[in-house]
C-alpha cells in the first residue's frame, strides 16, 4: 500500500557528495528539505564512499577549477573546526614527472606548478636528488622532475558524508534511508512528487536528482551527454610502512596524464596504501554490471608498482574495487534545472574529480534551484555536448582528451 509523507519545499534523491551538501544548504535557508536514498547513508556502493579523495589545486591551466578548490581547501579546514572532526588531512600534493616539467608530455604538472607559484603558494620543484632523500619510498631514477606543494591532500570521503548526515538531521533535514527513486509524479509539466520503489510516495514543490551515476538513467534525457564508467582502486598491504607515512609520502600523482596513476599515503586505520587510476574507465550499468577489477588491471597495477615504488612491488593486495565516475563528456559538472519540466534539477557529473569541492557543491546547487548564477556555475549549466567533446580535466589520462 503506498504510504505519502507530508510535503516538502525541497526532496534531495541521492545522498552522496552532491546530494547532501545540496540538502544541507538548503535546510540553512530555511526551506524544508528531505533526503532519500536506497539502503543507507553513506551507500556502500556510492562513489563518495571510500576512505580518500585527494583535495588538490592543481588543475591544469584551468584558473578556473584551481580557484574553487583554493576556496575549498579553506573550507575543509573550517569543516575540521566546525565538526571538532578530521575530515581533511594536509599532508601535500606531490606530481612526478617522468619528463623535464617543460616537456611537452608534463602540461598539466607544468601549469599546475605555475598557478600555484603565481598564486604565492609554498610549492617546490625537486630533482632525482631531493626526491631521494625527501621521499625515500620512490624510486626516484623513473622521474626527472617532480612539484611538491604542501597546501593541498584528502579527505576521509565516507567519514564525511556520514558526519554531514549527522549534521544535516541537526538542521531538521528529513533523512530518509531506505528509499529509491522509482518514478516521478508530474503533472502539466511540473514536478508534485516521487514514488519510490519501497512504495513511498514523497510530495514535494522541487525535486533534485543527485544520484550520481544512475542519474543518467533516471532522467534518460541526460544520456547522450554523460555515461557511467567504472574506475579500478586497490588497496595494498605494506610490510613495512615506515617510507609511506604521510610525513614522507603525501597524495601523489604518477605522470598521471600519461599514466593515469595516483595515490594516498598510508592509512594506520586501515593498515594500507590506496592507489587509483584517473584515466578512460570502462563504460558499466550502475546496477545490472559486474563491479569486479579483473587480472589485466592487476598486472597494470604491480608494473607501477616495480618502478615507481620497488619496496611495494609485491605487497599483498587487500582489496580492489570498481568505483563508478558519472562521466560528462566534457568532464564538468552537471548543476542545473530541467529545461522543459518545471520543479526539477540536476545536481551530478562529478567525473572523477568532485569531491574535493564538496564545500563548495551545496550552495552551486542550491543557488541554481533558485534560479540564482553563482560565480562557477556558468560551466556546469545543461548543454549539448557530442562524441566530439574534449575531457576538460587535463590531469585526467584518456587517449585525444575524449572520453
Ligand atoms: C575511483 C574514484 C576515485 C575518485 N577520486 C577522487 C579524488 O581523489 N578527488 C575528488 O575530488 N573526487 C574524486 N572522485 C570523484 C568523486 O568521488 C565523485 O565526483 C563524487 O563522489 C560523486 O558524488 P555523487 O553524489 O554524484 O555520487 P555518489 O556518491 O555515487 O552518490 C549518489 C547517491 O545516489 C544514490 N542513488 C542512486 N540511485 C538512486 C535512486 N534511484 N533513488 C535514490 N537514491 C539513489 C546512491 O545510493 C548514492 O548514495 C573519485 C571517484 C571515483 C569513482
Amino acid at each position: 500500500m503506498q504510504k505519502t509523507i507530508q510535503k516538502f519545499d525541497f526532496l534531495v534523491v541521492g545522498g552522496g557528495i552532491f546530494g547532501i551538501t545540496a540538502v544541507i544548504e538548503l535546510a540553512k535557508r530555511k526551506y524544508r528539505a528531505a533526503l532519500i536514498n536506497p539502503d543507507s547513508i553513506p551507500h556502500h556502493l556510492a562513489a563518495s564512499t571510500d576512505v580518500t579523495k585527494a583535495v588538490r589545486m592543481e588543475y591544469g591551466s584551468d584558473t578556473s577549477y584551481f580557484k574553487m578548490a583554493e576556496i575549498c581547501v579553506q573550507r575543509w579546514k573550517d569543516w575540521n573546526d566546525l565538526f571538532n572532526t578530521k575530515l581533511y588531512h594536509e599532508v601535500g600534493f606531490l606530481m612526478l614527472c617522468k619528463s623535464h616539467l617543460n616537456s611537452e608530455h608534463q602540461h598539466f604538472e607544468k601549469h599546475s606548478y605555475d598557478n600555484l607559484i603565481q598564486n604565492g603558494y609554498r610549492a617546490q620543484r625537486l630533482n632525482r636528488e631531493d626526491l631521494k632523500k625527501q621521499f625515500p619510498g620512490i624510486n626516484s631514477l623513473a622521474f626527472e622532475d617532480a612539484c611538491y606543494n604542501p597546501d593541498a591532500g584528502y579527505a576521509e570521503s565516507g567519514l564525511t558524508v556520514e558526519v554531514l548526515k549527522r549534521y544535516a538531521r541537526s538542521l531538521g533535514v528529513s533523512v530518509c534511508e531506505g528509499q529509491t527513486l522509482k518514478e516521478m509524479v508530474i503533472n502539466s509539466g511540473k514536478v508534485q512528487g516521487i514514488k519510490t520503489k519501497e512504495g513511498t510516495t514523497f510530495y514535494c514543490d522541487h525535486a533534485i536528482i543527485a544520484a550520481g551515476s544512475s542519474t543518467p538513467y533516471v532522467i534518460p534525457e541526460l544520456s547522450p551527454y554523460m555515461k557511467s564508467t567504472g574506475h579500478p582502486v586497490f588497496w595494498v598491504k605494506p610490510e613495512n610502512p615506515m617510507h609511506f607515512n604521510a610525513s614522507r609520502f603525501p597524495v601523489f600523482t604518477v605522470d598521471i596524464s600519461n599514466s593515469g596513476w595516483y595515490g594516498f599515503p598510508f592509512l594506520p586505520k586501515h593498515g594500507i596504501i590506496k592507489f587509483a587510476k584517473h584515466a578512460a574507465g570502462t563504460v558499466i550499468h550502475p546496477d545490472k554490471d559486474d563491479r569486479h577489477v579483473g587480472q589485466e588491471n592487476i598486472r597494470d597495477l604491480r608494473t607501477m608498482l616495480q618502478y615507481a615504488f620497488p619496496e611495494l612491488k609485491d605487497a599483498p593486495l587487500v582489496n580492489t574495487r570498481l568505483c563508478l565516475y558519472t562521466d560528462t563528456l566534457d568532464g564538468h559538472f552537471w548543476i542545473d534545472n530541467h529545461p522543459d519540466i518545471k520543479g526539477l534539477s540536476v545536481s551530478t557529473g562529478g567525473s572523477g574529480h568532485a569531491f574535493k569541492m564538496a564545500p563548495l557543491l551545496g550552495e552551486l546547487t542550491a543557488d541554481m534551484a533558485e534560479g540564482k548564477s553563482h560565480p562557477f556555475s556558468k560551466r556546469f549549466r545543461w548543454r549539448h555536448l557530442t562524441s566530439d567533446s574534449l575531457q576538460a580535466e587535463e590531469a585526467r589520462c584518456v587517449t585525444d582528451r575524449r572520453l
